[in-house]
């Protein structure tokens, strides 16, 4: 029986992988590029985040804005300790940092990729590189593939691996929803997912590059369903990035964000203290420290930069004494730091990391990546209608689709 596996990012290697351990199966993997796993070797700014060390399968799957349900079978079946101890058998040492990231110890992503390089001394298994899949025709029982250069050769099963269209330069430009479509799949809305925001405000001088570890978001989607988030940001010299941001960003993935129709999103950079706790702080500091200037006062509480821009939102002059000080433009401070209104009117472009949307999950049988439309054709990876935050969650999921991809290829032959 031959398969033909079409791309090989982080979801075609395993599927080539899994498909391979039956020496009676012929694999044939198909890269456009001259190389495996352009995308993973850039993911986590090269280090590679290549799980979460979040075993609570529930808590795994609440990372997953969309596909979390259908992802449940993969995830129980090859869940991140598993693929921890995949790479770790293949002799990567892997660590989990505290924010419960995995990575190589070297912090060296070609690592990961490295263990599927492997694949190009088994018997069963050939690697056309420079290989770009344009079409699949299916004649009765048999799929016809056919490359660039018009090539074409015929095989028993496929899986589709193509990936999104996010860092199309990588390779995955989006090919594999074409192909699926003219096989019969629906292809849900794609959108962009983990980027950053650009704001109308033009605060690039003042905050750019000023971080914080906790930022609670709060904003409403077009349908009227409110959204919110909690975790760190950093100001850009455009907007704002970072995990909560791109966490957020996957939340608006289908939004529109533009100048004339900005998203609002309300920003607590204090959450760990109430409002009147906050305020009560301040007005304390300020009765105990008159002659003070006001700008010095907040030690502790607040950055200075990002005082500046509250405190000229509030028309407060930080250089006044602190006893001279409108009471009223001082609560006008504790409340913008504790709902700070950012209107979000793009995204950085090209930027995010993956798109949201693609082969419709209802098309597809979660315990075998088998299109329930076209027999002997499976998918696995981004380019399936699923998308996760950071942190992991997307190599996990590939990881595990591609796995039960060719495993069930193995099983059903
Ligand atoms: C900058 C960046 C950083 C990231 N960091 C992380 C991270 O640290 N952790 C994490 O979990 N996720 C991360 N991601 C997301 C993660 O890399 C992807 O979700 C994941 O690689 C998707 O795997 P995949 O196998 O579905 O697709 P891909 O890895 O995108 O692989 C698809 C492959 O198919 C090939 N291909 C496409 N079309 C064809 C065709 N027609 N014929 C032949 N070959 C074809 C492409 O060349 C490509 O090699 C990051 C993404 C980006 C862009």
């Amino acid at each position: 029986m031959k398969i033909a596996i079409i791309g090989g990012g982080a979801a075609g290697m395993m599927a080539a992988w899994q498909a391979s351990l039956n020496s009676e199966l012929e694999v044939y993997l198909f890269e456009k590029n001259q190389k495996l796993g352009a995308k993973v070797l850039i993911s986590g700014g090269g280090r590679c985040n290549v799980t979460t060390g979040n075993n609570d399968l529930k808590k795994t799957l609440k990372n997953y804005p969309r596909g979390a349900k259908f992802l449940r079978f993969a995830m129980h079946e090859f869940p991140p300790e598993k693929v921890y101890d995949f790479f770790e058998d293949a002799g990567v040492k892997l660590k989990t940092e505290e924010d419960l990231r995995v990575f190589p110890v070297s912090n060296d992503g070609s690592e990961i990729v490295g263990v599927f390089e492997d694949l190009k001394n088994k018997a069963n298994v050939k690697i056309m590189f420079g290989s770009n899949v344009v079409e699949i025709a299916k004649n009765q029982d048999q799929f016809v593939l056919t490359n660039h250069k018009g090539e074409s050769m015929e095989f028993d099963k496929v899986i589709i691996t193509t990936g999104g269209q996010a860092y199309a330069h990588t390779g995955s430009s989006g090919t594999g929803y074409m192909l699926a479509a003219k096989l019969g799949h629906s292809i849900t809305e794609l959108g962009p997912s983990l980027s950053s925001f650009v704001i109308d405000q033009h605060l690039g001088e003042e905050l750019s590059g000023l971080s914080h570890i906790d930022v609670h978001f709060k904003s409403k989607l077009s349908d009227g369903s409110k959204i919110e988030f909690a975790g760190p940001i950093i100001w850009t010299h455009r907007g704002v990035s970072g995990p909560a941001v791109f966490a957020v960003s996957s939340l608006l993935a289908f939004e529109k964000l533009t100048k004339d129709a900005p998203h609002h999103v309300y920003l607590d950079l204090l959450p760990n203290i109430k409002l009147m706790e906050l305020e009560t702080q301040i007005f304390e500091r300020v009765a105990q420290n008159p002659k003070k200037n006001l700008g010095n006062l907040f030690g502790g509480i607040i950055p200075r930069r990002l005082l500046n821009v509250l405190a000229d939102k509030s028309d407060l002059n930080l250089e006044q004494n602190a006893n001279e000080v409108s009471h009223k433009k001082l609560r006008k401070l504790v409340s913008l730091i504790k709902s700070y209104e950012i209107k979000i009117i793009g995204r950085g472009k090209g930027d995010e990391f993956v798109t949201a949307g693609g082969i419709n999950l209802k098309e597809v049988d979660h315990k075998t990546m088998q299109s329930k439309i076209c027999e002997g054709l499976y998918f696995a990876g981004e380019v399936l209608d699923i998308d996760g935050f950071t942190g992991g969650y997307n190599l996990q999921a590939s990881w595990a689709t591609g796995y039960i991809a060719g495993n069930s290829c193995l099983k059903n032959e």
